[in-house]
């Protein structure tokens, strides 16, 4: 067996000098090489007799060195290999540049496989740094294959089963500083000719399914025979992750299912006069939303739902109804704003809501505690909750789950003897751990019920597969009294018609945003990881991209377009303090205090500062290259404005003359449904791109297979079916493990 645990440096070819640059890539170990998948192939399947060769043309050549030289350029202090290659159809010219060792590792009289693009100069046509291998099993080989096959021509293109850069489908990886393609096809090769692991997905399911075995996918992927045994071996090799994904979400039900909760009976008559106070009326999807939560809290074991809608589809009144029938029913419910303001926001409408049914209402941030009205101490509104009192608690999670944290003053966590069911707004911006420090066991030995919300829509088949333990909910429908927001792409040339456009609006007492994206990599000089975020430096440098575009921005804005406006900047160097001192006073400016004149005009951020916020005097949203954005994160930028009578207004800067990035932006300006630009967005650039895999904690491969539903589909019905058959995998030992290590790995929001 080879031992797939063995760290990369005991590789005879790994040194102390790629070590550390494969482990940046994420490869500690021989698992995670042989795991480290191509993106694609270049395909030198054919080699092409010299003579045949075209300009522009990516070609495999073998032939024979015929002369090299090298020559010195002095001015540019540059060395020009020049090499004559030869074969039985003609001769052509190679041409490298500062390589000069070449000309040692391919001397006169030997073989040689190149591979590459052939240009066109004044001298006729040349392969341009084409990759170099030297055949030299060359004589040895043509020997071997005479046997099955005599024909000459033949027998030099069975002979290169050992060419690994220049023959056949090349692979090409994602790279790293230090660690190129080449070399890790170098590494990578040799290890497959004696590959023997185990199989953990049982035969029956691979014979069903006409899957390779493991170790032969694991070849294909790598040096594939034919584009077909590679989409075979991909699919074999994303349908593991997608079959232990189930069986994970699977297992995660049913281990919530063993739990305890609090039933609580469903009051009808006490959601029907809730309603019947409302002053609009529920739409279809909120209704049935509120059902289905209603539903869920009448069992005697956990409810674990996903509420999903579009900003402004009205998710808080449907959590307020559930929330409302535990607290009459004598619980606890906690509402979780991942901001103070938010938290604030909460508690300003959801006492408005509720001003006729005698709901306790209590609000807990780091700067303020309410409880029934009244400012009081955050001990006192502690001491409540824990005396066992029905109560709803809206707060920010830094005051409710802390463990003794510097947000929480090093305090003991809150006790909520009675909770029985924890409402997470805007679920993605809470950690794993900070859920699980309120959906535990509480001292009665129930579970609270959990319910999250989310304004991100996800396309049902992706979140069937990443959230498989999660019942999900979706609010499609926009209350009926909404304002179509107008969307516009600003090109160049309406630039400076669309500024004043925005002054017009401000001297109206208007507000706008601005959301401009980090300066790409490229133009930065750094390479970005290929596998996202990792390391804390990356995430500094990325950090610091984004406030360098926010601040380059805000001085274009501030100095040279409205020196004459309030404009202020918010990014994520800020501290929290500056932060929220930037919002109220943007905020205030809506409002009727005296210091309006003060309130900020327009309010310059990064995409990554999600203002979540309720600012219903700011009409205008500017994205500046709004190219860079997928369409479902720029219909999030759109859904900040349109929160009040007034028109609002999405203006898309786009300097892109590109017609198919055009094109995708104008999907904005037809289609405000966020699930329909999700779905967009998702077939356009891929769901891998769509979700961030790095986020969703799912393998590339997986990821990238999530649009295949027929797949996902085989993935869920074979979980089900060991799962039935064999509920603790105890027959399928290496499966087990790898659920294991796959539990590890993949965690999620
Ligand atoms: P989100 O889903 O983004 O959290 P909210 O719950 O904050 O949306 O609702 C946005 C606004 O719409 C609130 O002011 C809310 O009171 C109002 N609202 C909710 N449902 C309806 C409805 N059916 N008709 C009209 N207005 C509604
Ligand atoms: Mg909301």
């Amino acid at each position: 067996m080879t031992d797939l645990s063995l760290p990369v440096e005991k590789l005879k070819n790994v040194g102390t000098r790629n070590a550390p640059r494969l482990h940046r890539l994420g490869v500690k170990t021989l698992k995670d090489i042989l795991w480290h998948f191509p993106t694609r192939y270049e395909d030198y399947s054919e080699t092409v007799p010299i003579s045949d060769i075209t300009p522009d043309q990516k070609v495999n050549i073998q032939g024979e060195i015929v002369k090299i030289t090298t020559k010195k350029l002095f001015p540019r202090r540059m060395f020009i290999t020049d090499a004559i290659v030869k074969d039985l159809s003609g001769a052509i010219k190679a041409v490298w540049f500062n390589q000069p060792f070449i000309e040692n590792q391919l001397p006169e009289g030997a073989f040689v496989s190149l591979a590459g693009k052939v240009k066109t100069g004044k001298n006729g046509t040349y392969l341009s740094s084409p990759t170099y291998e030297r055949i030299t099993d060359y004589g040895l080989r043509i020997t071997d294959s005479e046997t099955e096959n005599n024909n000459s021509q033949f027998a030099i293109r069975n002979s290169q089963s050992n060419l690994k850069h220049t023959k056949g489908l090349v692979p090409v990886y994602p790279e790293t500083e230090g660690i190129t393609s080449k070399y890790l096809r170098f590494l990578i090769k040799p290890l497959l000719s004696d590959l023997k692991i185990p199989d953990p997905v049982p035969e029956m399911i691979l014979k069903k399914h006409g899957f390779p075995a493991l170790a032969v996918a694991i070849k294909n992927i790598h040096f594939p025979n034919s584009e077909e045994s590679a989409q075979k071996a991909k699919e074999r090799l994303a349908f593991d992750d997608l079959m232990l994904f189930q069986i994970k979400a699977l297992l995660e039900r049913r281990k919530l299912n063993q739990l305890k909760s609090a039933s609580i009976p469903f009051n009808e008559d006490l959601v029907k006069s809730f309603i019947a106070d409302l002053p609009f009326e529920l739409t279809k999807d909120q209704k049935i939303a509120a059902w289905e939560i209603l539903k869920d809290l009448e069992k005697k074991y956990p409810m674990n739902r996903l509420m999903e809608g579009d900003v402004g589809s009205g998710k808080t009144v449907v959590a307020l109804i559930a929330a409302l029938e535990v607290v009459r029913c004598g619980y606890q419910v906690v509402i979780m704003a991942p901001t103070e303001v938010l938290a604030q926001q909460h508690y300003k409408t959801i006492s408005e809501l509720t001003a006729n049914h005698n709901l306790k209402i209590g609000l807990l941030t780091s700067s303020t505690a309410i409880m029934g009205g009244k400012k009081i101490k955050k001990a006192a509104i502690k001491n409540e909750l824990s005396k066992r009192e029905p109560m709803l608690l809206i707060g920010t999670h830094a005051v409710i789950s802390a463990r003794g944290g510097p947000a929480s003053g090093g305090q003991k966590p809150i006790d909520l003897p009675r909770l029985a069911l924890v409402i997470l707004d805007e679920q993605h911006r809470f950690g794993v751990q900070q859920r699980a420090s309120l959906v535990k066991s509480q001292n009665n030995g129930f579970v609270p019920h959990l319910l999250s919300m989310t304004a991100t829509p996800i396309p049902r088949t992706l979140a069937l597969t990443i959230y498989g333990d999660l019942d999900i909910s979706i609010i499609r429908e926009k209350p009926k009294n909404r304002q179509k927001i107008v969307t516009k792409i600003i090109g160049p040339a309406q630039r400076r018609s669309a500024y004043q456009f925005v002054r017009e609006e401000v001297s109206k007492g208007k507000q706008v945003f601005v959301v401009c994206p980090r300066i790409a990599a490229s133009e930065n000089g750094g390479e970005p990881h290929p596998k996202g975020m990792g390391t804390r430096q990356e995430k500094l440098a990325l950090l610091w991209q984004e406030v360098k575009a926010v601040e380059e921005e805000y001085k274009k804005l501030s100095q040279e377009i409205f020196p004459d406006l309030k404009v202020a900047m918010l990014h994520g160097k800020l501290k929290p303090k500056e932060k929220n001192k930037i919002m109220s006073d943007f905020s205030a400016k809506g409002g009727s205090a005296s210091d309006v004149k003060d309130g900020i005009d327009i309010l310059v951020s990064t995409s990554v500062i999600e203002v979540g916020v309720d600012i219903p005097n700011a009409t205008i949203m500017m994205v500046e290259s709004a190219e860079r954005f997928g369409l479902a994160q720029l219909h999030q930028f759109r859904g900040r404005v349109g929160r009040s009578e007034h028109q609002s207004y999405c203006l898309l800067f786009s300097s892109s003359g590109d017609k198919s990035t055009n094109q995708r932006l104008k999907a904005l300006v037809s289609c405000d449904d966020g699930f329909e630009l999700a779905e967009k967005d998702m077939s356009i650039r891929g769901p891998g791109e769509f979700m961030g895999t790095k986020q969703s904690g799912m393998p590339d491969l997986a990821m990238a297979s999530l649009a295949n539903i027929d797949l996902i589909k085989k993935a869920r019905a074979e979980a089900h079916l060991l799962l039935k058959e064999d509920s603790s995998l105890s027959r399928y030992p290496l499966l087990r493990e790898r659920l294991d290590e796959f539990q590890k790995m993949t965690h999620f929001e």
